[in-house]
């Protein structure tokens, strides 16, 4: 086992980390940009490091500073979260040249994913369903009108490279397929530096479902079920839940399966998620997700496992440390992500947190970087806090979310936490029937 990791992040995600580390009796490493120097991680890990200026680009995503910080602290591996370099496959080449490790999947299957074509050919080939779509690559205007009219309107154009919800343009009819396609492609080409689109049938009241999945590197692997993550806002997620309420054990065990299988086949090593698209009892691939999700404490909380324990292991070269047959979920968990955001547009708002009590009691977990006194920087993402409930079921689940709510506080900045409250009054919500459109409609007409 390491000694001592380096945390390649910031915020929650970092807490997360160290906080796993420090159960294993591994040291842990912060690095920080100078906005960052007053940030939690920093006091919360063994050793900190300033890594750069506040920009993410000159520190948390500068390889070198990071690399170096590795070197000067004597940190044998990288744990790098989510967002940043965690699915940067060059970044993860680096770390092994430097006889380092990462802890994540090798730089080949994150390339293979992070290329949407490539990874929705991988997994055809391995026998997980796919969205219909065109076959590759749609090279200019007339293949996208061919390839269109021969999937049927309404169509998505994608960009191979895409993230975030970047890069995807609908067109309902053939009137709106030239202007998607160029739309596309140019924000495709200033976003990633790719304009290498594909085009998808359009689904019209799907699900997002997603597997999380495991892998040892030698080709064994187990899926830990699905977290339904339908509720977003401009393809971002902002409510996860766990079991999905529209999925049955059967159905859950079916698509587990067939993830399972093909992330064994693949020799994938730790932690990956397969996104799918859930409607009318068929699941579609979108994409795999080759890091740990923002979402991923619903899943804890419903298995009982510890997924930044077991990425470490694996990481390690140590065995999984459950079988598929010991994966049995129990109860219900609901995560909401409160980001430090003005309703009812959204618009950020760091600032100075006057005050900050969390939640408590049985069933509640809160995964934030906040105290009271500290200055949210304006330069990174605005979540703040994540708020997880577990219940024996839905039901409780809902009610534990309710209270934990009632008792929250973040004084001094806006946030995200009055919409949560207004969803729980919504008797869609409360039955769990929700498609991938139902917040953007209920943001139009209701904040
Ligand atoms: P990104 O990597 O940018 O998040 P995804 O492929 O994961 O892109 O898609 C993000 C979201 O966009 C999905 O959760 C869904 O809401 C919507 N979406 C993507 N593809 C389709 C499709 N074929 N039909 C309908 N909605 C889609």
């Amino acid at each position: 086992m390491f000694s001592k990791i380096l945390i390649a992040n910031r915020g929650e995600i970092a807490l997360r980390v160290i906080r796993a580390a420090r159960e294993m009796g591994i040291a842990s490493v912060a690095v920080h940009s100078t906005a960052d120097a007053d940030a939690m991680h920093v006091r919360m890990a063994d050793e900190a490091l300033c890594i750069g200026p506040p920009s993410a680009n000159d520190s948390y995503l500068s390889i070198p500073a990071i690399i170096s910080a590795c070197e000067i602290t004597g940190a044998e591996a990288i744990h790098p979260g989510y967002g940043f370099l965690s699915e940067n496959a060059s970044f993860v080449q680096i770390v092994e040249d430097h006889g380092l490790t990462f802890i994540g999947p090798s730089s080949a299957h994150i390339r293979m994913m992070g290329d949407k074509i490539t990874a929705k050919e991988t997994m055809r080939a391995l026998g997980v369903p796919c969205v219909p779509g065109s076959q590759g690559g749609v090279p200019d205007l007339e293949a996208a009108r061919a390839v269109a009219a021969e999937i049927g309107y309404p169509v998505i154009v994608k960009a191979t490279a895409g993230g975030g919800g970047r890069g995807m343009k609908l067109a309902r009819t053939a009137a709106d397929i030239d202007q998607a396609f160029q739309t596309a492609r140019a924000e495709a080409k200033a976003a990633f530096g790719n304009a290498d689109v594909y085009i998808e049938k359009y689904l019209g009241h799907p699900r997002h479902i997603e597997i999380q999945v495991f892998g040892d590197g030698k080709g064994r692997a187990v899926h830990l079920g699905e977290r339904d993550c339908s509720l977003q806002r401009r393809h971002q997620k902002v409510l996860e839940e766990a079991p999905g309420p529209a999925i049955d054990p059967a159905t859950r065990a079916r698509i587990g399966a067939i993830c399972a299988e093909a992330v064994a086949r693949m020799g994938y090593s730790g932690a990956g998620t397969i996104e799918f698209l859930y409607e009318d009892g068929e699941f579609y691939f979108i994409e795999m997700n080759t890091r740990l999700q923002v979402e991923h404490p619903v899943t804890e909380a419903v298995f009982g496992v510890d997924l930044v324990r077991e990425q470490i292991r694996v990481a390690a070269g140590l065995p999984l440390s459950f079988h598929q047959e010991d994966l049995i979920p129990n109860g219900h968990a609901i995560e909401v992500r409160i980001n430090a955001e003005r309703l009812p547009n959204f618009a950020p708002c760091p600032g100075k947190v006057k005050t900050f009590h969390a939640p408590g009691g049985l069933g509640v977990r809160i995964d934030s970087a906040l105290y009271g006194g500290y200055v949210i920087p304006p330069y990174y993402d605005s979540l703040i806090a994540k708020l997880i409930v577990h219940g024996r079921d839905r039901p409780e689940a809902l009610a534990r979310l309710d209270r934990a709510l009632g008792e929250i506080i973040i004084d001094g900045v806006d946030s995200t936490l009055p919409l949560f409250k207004a969803l729980l009054a919504e008797p869609d919500i409360r039955a769990g029937d929700y498609t991938i459109h139902w917040l953007e409609h209920f943001l139009a007409e209701r904040l």
